[in-house]
């Protein structure tokens, strides 16, 4: 076993400080206390000028979408509009140019630049499946096991969400440019499913959940067919679902199916805290009644929302009813959890003109609220059910490391530190990351940049052409 001394790591009592560490060789914690071990020789124990927290999760990712990061910005006409709608037509040409290779170099550079972050997990939302032809590959999870290379070599956790979508639109055919996301039935997807399951568990720090792109990708039939599998057969495995991102996709549901999306969705299946429901923007009073009530989660993704203009969410009355929210990154226009906290905040400011609109009725400290969230409702989201606390004797040590001699954290008493930190800081504070036990990122290099980058700028010059 290694000793290490923290400045100080972050638990949910408050600072511990000074923070020595016993990490075991598979990088679980064997030891935590302000104390230093007894009858360890002090020379052996390697000080670590910086504060830990947790690692982050990062609940939403679509892996391929970090290829035209910042690209749909640039408008073919200066007085066109641009909606989600015309981005997503980007994001489908973005689709199609994108080879097994050039997903898993992308995939890993993001990965890197994740952990660089501080998120130490991922739950990737993956529907990229088939070929350029629409044709599964000889091994029909081939994509998903670059997927799972590519966190490997990154060194991230990984939750693997392989995604179902069968439809275009609510009760229309798949149009030709979806042609690599579509499973057209039940026993399609579970192929891929089980493949993809039997995948992940070669690889050391991956496990999988289920995942239906939206309402509009399934028909009725299919959303209860895996509904039910998923509580018959998987209860304890997360459930992923993009459900009201956009006005158009809230008033295509009630036309189609007569109900809002949750309310429909609601209507099919019994919500269970697996449920992890991505971008419910547009929630009415009911709904947010109903999720909350179910103890499913929402996840929300505040940069990639605000970038393709999605709405805001009801945070307070989400809040007021209980209800419990993770944080994604989803199209990778931002990479900054930190950030992701302060878009969601500040959208909450403006709207509102109110300065306090983390709430709890116990907690003061908006810091504190919006941090606790972040991390515990993320593990939940990839089904990380054992951890009461930050960090735990016995589990894995997954953390992001501030450096302690940033003048601000230097002059800032621990009562205001997660405050200052999540409030103020950008990525050059960030000393490094830790994945079980072992630093991924230090100093802003990643371990095996030297090979990650060139494969990186090969994807993408092939890509972007
Ligand atoms: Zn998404």
């Amino acid at each position: 076993m290694k000793f290490f001394r923290f400045e100080s790591i972050y638990q949910r009592e408050g600072w511990l400080s000074p923070a020595f560490v016993g990490i075991t060789p598979t990088g679980t914690i064997a030891y935590m206390n302000s104390k230093p071990p007894t009858g360890v020789a002090e020379h052996t124990v390697e000080k670590i000028a910086g504060h830990a927290l947790a690692g982050f999760v990062n609940a939403h990712s679509h892996a391929f979408q970090y290829a035209m990061a910042g690209l749909a910005e640039h408008h073919a006409q200066a007085h066109e509009a641009d909606t989600f709608w015309t981005w997503r037509e980007k994001m489908y040409k973005t689709a199609l140019r994108i080879s097994p290779e050039s997903l898993e170099a992308i995939a890993t550079q993001l990965y890197a630049e994740m952990l660089r972050h501080g998120y130490t997990h991922v739950a990737e939302f993956h529907y990229l499946h088939h070929d350029e032809e629409g044709k599964p590959y000889k091994q029909v999870g081939e994509m998903a096991h670059r997927l799972l290379k590519a966190s490997e070599k990154a060194g991230i956790r990984i939750t693997l969400l392989p995604t179902w979508y069968a439809q275009g639109g609510f009760g229309e055919l798949p149009a030709d440019r979806q042609r690599r996301f579509i499973s057209s039935s039940l026993e399609e997807y579970l192929q891929l499913w089980h493949q993809t399951n039997k995948l992940a568990s070669r690889f050391n720090h991956a496990d999988v959940g289920f995942c239906i792109h939206s309402l509009r990708a399934v028909s009725e039939e299919q959303l209860k067919q895996l509904t039910l599998l998923h509580a018959q057969e998987y209860p304890h495995l997360p459930f992923h679902i993009h459900i009201a991102e956009q006005q158009k996709e809230v008033e295509d549901c009630q036309k189609y199916h007569g109900k809002r999306p949750l309310e429909y969705l609601a209507s099919l299946t019994k919500l269970t805290p697996a449920y992890q429901l991505v971008h419910a923007t547009h929630l009415t009073h009911k709904e947010v009644e109903i999720i909350a009530k179910s103890g499913a989660q929402v996840v929300l993704c505040p940069s990639t929302e605000a970038n393709l203009g999605d709405g805001f969410f009801s945070l307070q009355d989400f809040q007021k009813s209980g209800g419990n929210w993770a944080i994604g990154t989803d199209s990778h226009i931002g990479l900054n959890p930190f950030e992701e906290l302060r878009w969601l905040d500040y959208g909450q400011r403006l709207k509102t003109h109110l300065r306090k609109v983390y709430q709890h009725t116990q907690e003061p400290d908006s810091a504190k609220i919006a941090y606790e969230q972040a991390i515990f409702s993320g593990r939940r989201a990839v089904g990380r059910l054992d951890l009461k606390n930050f960090f735990e004797v016995g589990k894995p040590f997954d953390a992001l490391i501030i450096r302690d001699d940033v003048p601000l954290v230097a002059q800032t008493a621990p009562t205001h530190r997660l405050a200052t930190i999540l409030y103020s800081s950008d990525a050059s504070w960030h000393l490094g990351t830790w994945v079980h036990g072992q630093w991924q990122i230090l100093e802003q290099q990643h371990k095996h940049k030297t090979t990650i980058l060139p494969q990186f700028r090969e994807a993408t010059n092939e890509i972007r052409g």
